[in-house]
Formats: C-alpha cells, structure tokens, sequence
C-alpha cells in the first residue's frame, strides 16, 4: 500500500509519502538504541513532566489535531476532538501513576531480603491502525515510554500525517531525541525491524493476518509480543433491560466511528419476548442517522476510511444476503463521492455466511434472536474472536451468568464496551494477547526482574 493521505470523503489525494530508505531506518534504529541509554536512567519525575506537556500540547491543539484525523480517515470531528482529548487523558494517567505501578514489590521468603523490580526492555516495535490514529498509538506510547522504553512507531499507511504529528508531540514535549520516531514504512518493511537485535519487543493492534505474521516472526526471534487484534463483539438484552437505553446505546456501539472500531458491537443477540420492539425500534434509530461530511459537527456518520474497506463491506454484506439473510435497512454504497457506506442492518443470518463469522469493519448491525439465556451465551460465545462483550439484565442472576460466561477480554452491564487508561484492555482467542492500559498494560514491556537477597 502507498504511503498516501486520501481523504475519503472525496477521493482526493492530498500527500503522498516516500518510504524510508534502508539507510534512513538503520539511522533511525541506531538513534534510537543509543538515546535508550541515556533515557532508560531518567526519574519518573522528569518523564511525567515531559508525559504532562504532551498532555497539554493535546489539549490545546486538539481542535488542529482532530482536523488531521478527519482529514485523513474520516471520523466525524467531534469524535476526533474526542479521541485527542483522550490521548491527552492517557499521558496524565500515567504520568500520575506510573512510579506506583513500577514501584519495587517486596514478597517475603527465607531469603533476607526479596523483592520484584520493573525494568525497561528497550526499543519497542509498535504496528498500529488507522482506525484511532491517535489513541491507539498513545495508549501504547504512554504507558511504554513511562516505563522508560523507546518507541518506534509504525503506523498504518493511510495515516502518515497523524503519524507525523504524533512524534512532533512527544518532541516538542521535551522528550529526548529519538525516544519516540515514526517510521514512514510499509508493512514489508516490519519483519527486517522485528528481527533487528536492537529491537527488544513488539506491539501491534490491527488485524488477525497481521497479528498473526508480527507474532510468528516474533516468536522465531524470542521477543515478546502484545496483540490487540479484531472482534465480533456481542451486545445482548435480556427482558429486565431499560430497552430505550439499550437500543440507543446499541445504535452508538455499532456506528462509532462509522462503525470501524475493534470493540463495537457488532452481534446483537434479544431475548425473544422483546425482540420485536428491540428491532423495530433500533431499525428506526439507525436510519435516523445524519451521514454526511465528516468534518460537520452534526454528522453522525461519515465516509469509511478507504476504498478497500468500503469494497470488503460491499462484499461481505452483499455475499451474506446472497447466502439467505434479511436485509431491514440499508445494505448499499450511497450514491455520492467518497467511501460511504448505509448504516445497515440485518437478520436471518445463515451460519455459513461471512456476516455471521467475519468482523464486518463498517455500520452493518446483525440481529439475532434467542429463547433464552443459555442460547444467548451459546451465540455470544460462537465466535473465534474474544474482545469486549455487552450483556443488558437487571436480574443480578442473568448478570453473574454473563460476567463468568461470556468468553471475552472484558464484560460490561448495562453499558458498551469502552477503554478507559484506568482499566486493562485486551482479548483472548483471535483477538489477541497481553494487556494495555491500567496497571497491567505498563507491566507488559518490562523486565520484571526477582531480586533476592542474603
Ligand atoms: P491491518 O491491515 O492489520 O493494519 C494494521 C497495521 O498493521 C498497519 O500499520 C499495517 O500497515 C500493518 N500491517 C498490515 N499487514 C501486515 C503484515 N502482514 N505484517 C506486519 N504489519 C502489517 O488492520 P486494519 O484493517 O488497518 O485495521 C483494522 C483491524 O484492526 C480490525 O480487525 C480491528 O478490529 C483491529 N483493531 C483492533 C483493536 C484492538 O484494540 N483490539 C483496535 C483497533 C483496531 P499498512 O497500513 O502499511 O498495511
């Protein structure tokens, strides 16, 4: 794929990039191996005071930065101000807590002494999506260059001016020359990198074919890996459930983003006594949605982010309805530049369809209906992927059920699934390994080393 910011909502070309020579990445590595030394002996103090002026930088030029985003992939610019605002709530998070977080744990033996010490691992590889172009990077970079690594980051090819922006930040923030670079590369350049010694671990949030690749390659080398990869998340209403809140909320869990984010929900599973009312009434507040330019606060719904995925949602909706599934609404492009795609829904949804074991990356719900709770679990559960799960009762029975049920890295009651920097954040099966943000997600790229002592 070319390095290229094309803005989606015209189709137009705005700047393209060439990828870094071999050279230029050698230079780049080695500055960043040798600032790795220098930067690895700061105090915690002198990092969260370069962590808070980046948090301040976001702040202030949220409103450019959102701009850049949209720009770029097309999120509408309210969600974008947003997601800058949360960048900036990861790096005080972790400028607050990360000294407590990696404090030295003393566990008592028979030595004199024995304690655990969190060390930093190095340069940390990171290979992340477009879909959150800033958030996603940030809540890898904060909680990683805190702990006292250095990032390289490789940041998916539709995105190079986020990108760029992104290591402006951290420069003008104060941190050191080199702790944190972008490089400009394709995706064949990833495993020359991955297998350099100076390279010490790996991250990466995308796909499970990407996933997969970064891993093995990893796994050849012997160097930890962090994988935050795609869901199939479940959204289930039992009977109990406040159903207006449920269905507008489903309509947020699907559409956010224009519907391109890892952990929306994307399987809506009702208990069959309310699923009439549920359909019915979600069907009405997915049209209701304004589609339009991103950059219009009052759009809803915007353009999504290339043609290829616009082309892969077509397809997948399209091979579906072929195969047997109903469509209640949408189901097409729009007829109009740019990459737009109708908040869509569907039900009837034959096994042996891509809608029912694919992630569909776009504003297209699927509905199902179920007899009960167990055939609820047994669905929700009928997936390769294990991100988030959302499950809406009032009956603290259903509720315990679903909480040690459903097979998901995080469960949530009456609300959708949403990352907070306080909490841990990751998946299980497809959807990857190891944790990000919380306590966990810094303890992730350290040596944590057992010091005993007689
Ligand atoms: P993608 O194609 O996997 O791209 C993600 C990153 O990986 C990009 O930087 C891409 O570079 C690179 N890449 C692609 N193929 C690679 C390979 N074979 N080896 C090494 N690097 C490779 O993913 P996407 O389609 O852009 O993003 C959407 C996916 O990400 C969805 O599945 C979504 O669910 C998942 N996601 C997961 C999370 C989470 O936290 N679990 C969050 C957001 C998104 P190029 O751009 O140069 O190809």
């Amino acid at each position: 794929m070319p390095i290229a910011s094309i803005n989606p909502t015209t189709g137009e070309t705005l700047k393209t990039f060439e990828p870094l020579t071999k050279a230029q990445i050698e230079e780049k590595l080695q500055r960043a191996s040798d600032v790795f030394q220098v930067y690895r002996e700061t105090t915690f103090a002198e990092r969260a005071a370069m962590m808070t002026r980046a948090a301040e930088i976001l702040e202030t030029e949220k409103h450019d930065l959102a701009r850049i985003m949209t720009l770029e992939m097309g999120k509408p610019i309210k969600g974008a101000v947003g997601e800058a605002e949360k960048c900036a709530w990861v790096c005080r998070y972790y400028a607050e807590t990360a000294q407590q977080h990696l404090a030295d744990e003393v566990i008592e033996t028979d030595a004199a002494k024995s304690y655990v010490k969190f060390q930093p691992l190095g340069l940390v590889w990171a290979v992340m999506p477009w879909n959150f172009p800033f958030w996603q990077v940030f809540r890898f970079a904060a909680p990683a260059l805190m702990a006292g690594n250095v990032g390289l980051l490789k940041h998916a090819s539709n995105v190079p001016q986020c990108a760029m922006a992104i290591e402006d930040i951290f420069r003008r923030a104060g941190f050191p020359d080199g702790s944190f670079q972008t490089l400009l590369v394709g995706s064949d350049a990833v495993e020359a990198i991955l297998r350099d010694s100076r390279v010490a671990a790996a991250t990466l949030t995308g796909s499970e074919p990407a996933g997969r690749s970064v891993a093995a390659i990893a796994g050849s080398e012997v160097k930890k890996t962090v994988l935050e990869l795609g869901g199939s998340d479940p959204f289930i209403v039992m009977p109990s459930a406040n159903l207006e809140l449920a269905v507008t909320t489903a309509v947020k869990a699907r559409t956010i983003n224009n519907g391109q984010s890892c952990i929306a929900a994307k399987r809506f599973i009702v208990k069959q006594e309310i699923y009439a009312e549920f359909e019915k009434r979600f069907v009405e507040e997915m049209n209701a949605l304004k589609i339009g330019d991103p950059m219009d606060e009052a759009t809803e719904i915007g353009p999504l982010a290339t043609e290829q995925i616009l082309k892969d949602v077509d397809e997948q909706v399209k091979t579906s309805v072929a195969a047997g599934a109903i469509v209640l609404t949408g189901g097409k492009k729009l007829d109009r530049p740019g990459n737009f795609y109708e908040p869509t829904v569907l039900t009837n949804i034959p096994k042996d369809s891509p809608a029912y074991s694919e992630e569909i990356f776009g504003p297209v719900a699927l509905l199902f209906r179920v007899n009960d709770i167990d055939e609820a679990i047994q669905l929700a559960n009928a997936t390769t992927f294990g991100l988030g799960a959302s499950a809406w009762t009032n009956d603290e029975t259903e509720r315990d059920r679903f909480i040690e049920s459903l097979e998901a890295g995080c469960v949530f009651i009456n609300s959708m699934v949403a990352s907070d920097p306080r909490l841990p954040f990751g998946g299980i099966k497809n959807s990857g390994y190891g944790r990000e943000l919380g306590e966990f997600g810094i303890r992730e790229f350290v040596n944590i080393k057992t010091v005993s002592i007689n």
